[in-house]
C-alpha cells in the first residue's frame, strides 16, 4: 500500500504519518526529513539545498529526486510507503507514478489534511520532537505525559525544527498554497483523493484517517 500525505505545513502529516507507520509496519518516506539529514551532515547535497530549506522554499526537484529515488526503487515495491511531504508538485507526482510504475507499484490511497490557515501558525509555534526517536509534541496541544522523557522511547532531548520560525514559515505557507493546487485537482481527477479535516487531538485525525485507509 503506497499512501500520500498532502497538506500545509503544521497540519500534522508528518504525525499521522508515523502513527499509520505504526499501525501498519509501512516505512515513511519524508523529502524533509532526508533533506534535513543531508543539510546536518553537511554533504555536498547538503550546501546545495540549506539556503532553500532556511527560506521555506521548494528544493528544486532535480536534488530532491536524487535524494529520494533509491528508496523509493528499495521500498516501494516490498511493503509500500508512506509518502510524507512528497510529492510537492505535479512533476514530483508525475515522477513517482512512473518509478512506482517501474517497480509495479502504484500510489493507492493519498489524503489532503485540511485544517485553518489561522490554527497553523499556533500549531508549528508549539511543535518540538525527541531528539532520539522524532516523536512530535506541542507545547500548547500535547506535551509528553512526564514532562522532561519521551512517552515512546524515555529519550530527554528535545528539539525544535530550525525552519520553524515566523519567517520561514509565513514563506512555506505561501509555497503550499501555490504548488498545492495543481497537485491536489492532479489527484483528484484520478479519484485517489480523500480530504481529513482537522478537527480535534491527533488521535480524533487518526481515527477519522483509518477509516478511510481501511475502506
Ligand atoms: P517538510 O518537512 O515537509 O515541512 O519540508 C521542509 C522543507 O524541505 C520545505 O520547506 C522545503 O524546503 C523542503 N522540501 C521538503 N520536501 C520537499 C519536496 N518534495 N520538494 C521540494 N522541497 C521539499
Amino acid at each position: 500500500m503506497n499512501i500520500v500525505l498532502l497538506g500545509a505545513p503544521g497540519s500534522g502529516k508528518g504525525t499521522q504519518a508515523s502513527m499509520l507507520s505504526k499501525k501498519f509496519n509501512i516505512p515513511v518516506l519524508s523529502t524533509g526529513e532526508c533533506l534535513r539529514k543531508e543539510i546536518s551532515q553537511k554533504s555536498e547535497i547538503g550546501e546545495k539545498i540549506s539556503s532553500y530549506v532556511e527560506l521555506g522554499s521548494l528544493v528544486p526537484d532535480q536534488i530532491v529526486l536524487e535524494v529520494i529515488s533509491s528508496q523509493i526503487n528499495q521500498l516501494s515495491s516490498s511493503k509500500g510507503l508512506i509518502f510524507d511531504g512528497f510529492p510537492r508538485n505535479v512533476s514530483q507526482a508525475k515522477f513517482l507514478e512512473k518509478t512506482l510504475f517501474e517497480n509495479k507499484a502504484t500510489v493507492n490511497k493519498v489524503f489532503l489534511f485540511d485544517i485553518k490557515e489561522k490554527d497553523l501558525l499556533f500549531r508549528i509555534s508549539g511543535r518540538f520532537s525527541c531528539a532520539k526517536c522524532g516523536l512530535v509534541y506541542n507545547s500548547y496541544l500535547k506535551n509528553p505525559i512526564n514532562i522532561t522523557n519521551c512517552d515512546d522511547c524515555g529519550g530527554h532531548h528535545f528539539k525544535k525544527r530550525f525552519d520553524d520560525n515566523f519567517k520561514t514559515v509565513r514563506n512555506r505557507f505561501s509555497v503550499y498554497k501555490e504548488s498545492s493546487e495543481d497537485l491536489i485537482e492532479f489527484y483528484r481527477k484520478k479519484g485517489l483523493l480523500t480530504t481529513i479535516p482537522v478537527l480535534g487531538d491527533r488521535d480524533k485525525v487518526f481515527d477519522l484517517l483509518l477509516s478511510e485507509v481501511q475502506t
